[in-house]
Parts: structure tokens; sequence; C-alpha cells
């Protein structure tokens, strides 16, 4: 743990399978272990299918775990009483990726975001719509909009309409699933930037899923870089971002576009060779080896325990 930060989750060697065929098992998230600190913004980065959504979903119990353990406020989530198992769909939030399917159709945007006022408070009909009203507002969006269906909104409006929804029980943390990526170019920035303001106001915890770490960057006190169900890499936003460790992240770090010129002649891309392995029945060795033009025999045999450096830094590798 850092030093005067209180730990608001805690995730113990966590697993998720899925049986696909009786040989045959996806292991999605296999074997990771992190803690996320109240206030703070995590980022979780790597590319579709390294089991990020897959984390993000076992964090907010849409999905049963494999084995592991995930800690709220040091109390497991899996074994919670019919009470914290409210409290926790309070405290905890998601905002989906996808704003065109996150959100009911039949529903009016009055409902959508009432729901969950109506389930985790007792406020009057009248503060209800005051409430409804006030998070519209603060989303950048107005009372005209309460009584419409998501069909009638922009990407852009749906997202803010899923973020109004996640906000209006007053949560403490929110796994935020690549929120930005099915948005255009221009409506991303504000999102973050009203993500972040957020944040600010309200005391809010995230973790980030993201596949651009330009925009992780931006938003995230601590990077996890995942690839094939395990993380390979962790630490401080500055840290991993002025000395990546890990052979992925520095090819992934490398893919970034630098603004400056000069910066650009200077440093090499590293360009990654070939797709993601398939997750089905791993090998039980560094799951980066076919990638990685570091490789060594011992790669190919054995599985890198996790080194920890200074500030909190791990890197799974056979390197150090
Ligand atoms: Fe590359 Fe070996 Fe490190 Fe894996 S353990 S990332 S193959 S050097």
């Amino acid at each position: 743990m850092l030093m005067g930060k209180k730990t608001l989750v805690k995730v113990n060697n966590l697993k998720k399978y899925f049986k696909v065929s009786s040989t045959e098992t996806l292991k999605a998230v296999d074997d990771i272990s992190f803690e996320i600190f109240e206030g703070e913004t995590v980022g979780l980065v790597g590319e579709s299918g390294c089991g990020k959504s897959t984390t993000g979903r076992c964090l907010v119990k849409l999905h049963d775990i494999t084995s592991g353990e995930i800690y709220f406020e040091d109390k497991e989530i899996f074994s919670y009483s019919r009470k914290e198992k409210l409290n926790f769909c309070k405290d905890v939030q998601m905002i989906f990726q996808n704003p065109y399917s996150s959100l009911n159709p039949r529903m009016t945007v009055r409902d959508i975001i009432g729901e969950g006022i109506g389930l985790h408070s007792k406020l009057k009909e009248k503060e209800k719509i005051n409430r409804i009203e006030e998070l519209l507002k603060m989303v950048g969006l107005n009372k005209e909009h309460m009584s419409r269906f998501s069909h009638e909104f922009s990407g852009g409006q749906r997202q803010r309409i899923g973020i109004a929804r996640a906000l209006s029980v007053n949560p403490k943390f929110i796994v935020c699933d690549e929120p930005i990526s099915a948005l255009d170019v221009s409506i991303q920035a504000q999102v973050i930037n009203m993500l972040k303001k957020f944040q600010e106001n309200m005391n809010l915890t995230y973790l980030f899923i993201a596949h651009d770490l330009s925009v992780v960057k931006y938003i995230s006190d601590r990077v996890i870089v995942m690839y094939l169900g395990t993380i390979v890499e962790q630490g401080k936003s500055e840290d991993l971002y002025k000395n990546p460790m890990h052979p992925y992240t520095k090819a992934l770090l490398s893919s970034i576009p630098v603004a400056d010129p000069n910066i650009s002649r200077n440093s090499s891309r590293i360009i990654l060779k070939g797709e993601i392995p398939s997750p089905i029945n791993p090998k039980d060795c560094c799951r980066f080896v076919e990638r990685c033009c570091f490789a060594k025999p011992i790669c190919k045999k054995e599985k890198p325990i996790t080194k920890h450096f200074e500030n909190g830094h791990t890197v799974a590798c056979h390197l150090y």
C-alpha cells in the first residue's frame, strides 16, 4: 500500500475462467492482484481480449468469479449479506462502453436516471424530479430531455445520460469501461473532462478501462497493463510513462504519436508482431513470448514472477 492512502478496492489472485468445451477453458483473467486507493483513478489498459473488461465486470459483480477475493472497503464482495449487497449496488457503479446498448430503449430518460434514486433513496416524487433535473444539468443536458427516449439522442448525449445514471445514487467507486471509445474524437475530451470534474467535486474513485494509452495517461494516477489475462506491469503513471519496463508496455507506449517532431525522430517505434494469442488453454510460460523481441529460452519454460520496484512499480518479466 502507498503511504497515507486508504485502500478502497483490493483484488487478490482473481481468476475468471469460462468453460468453452469439455477440454477447453478460456482463461479471461488468470491470477491478478491489485489495489485501488480512495480518490484515485487507475487506468487498466491492454489490447482487446486481454481481460480488462472481464476484470471490471467482476469488480461490480456482473460476473461471478472462478477463484480469488475482491474486497470493497475491507469486506469481501461475494460474502455480503442482503443489506450489504444493496449498499454495494449503490456505492459501486459502472459506465459502459456502448451508450447505444447500455440504455433501455423503452424507458424515458427520467425513468433511466430515476430508477436508482427510487431504489436507494427516500426522496418524494417532486424531490426525485428535482434531483434528475440537477443531474441532467451536471452532465450538460436539460430538463426538456427528461421525457425523451434514448434513441432520440446522439452517442455523446447517451453517454452523458449513462454518466448521470451512474452518479444518481452518489456512488463511491465507478468502473468506466472504455466510456469514450464509441464516441467521436471531438466529444471524447468533453466526457473525460466531465469525469475529472466530478471526481474532484464528489471524491470519486475510478477504474478507467481503455486501450488508448494517451487517454489513460491524461486521466490516471496509476496504470495497470494487462496481457492475455495477466498483469504484466503496474505503477504510478509518471513512472510507467517515463520508465516503462515490460517489453509489452514499451511497445504500447511507442505506438502513441508524439506531437514534438524532435522527440519523434529520436525515439524508435516497437512494432508488435501478430495478434494477441487465444486465451483458451494458454501455455504455462510468459504469455507474451511469441511476440517479444527480447525473449530468452527461459521465457518459453517458466512463467515470470512479479518483481517489486520503487513506488509500487511492479513488472512480471524474466529480464528483471
Ligand atoms: Fe519477453 Fe521473456 Fe519478458 Fe516475456 S519474460 S516479456 S518473453 S523477455
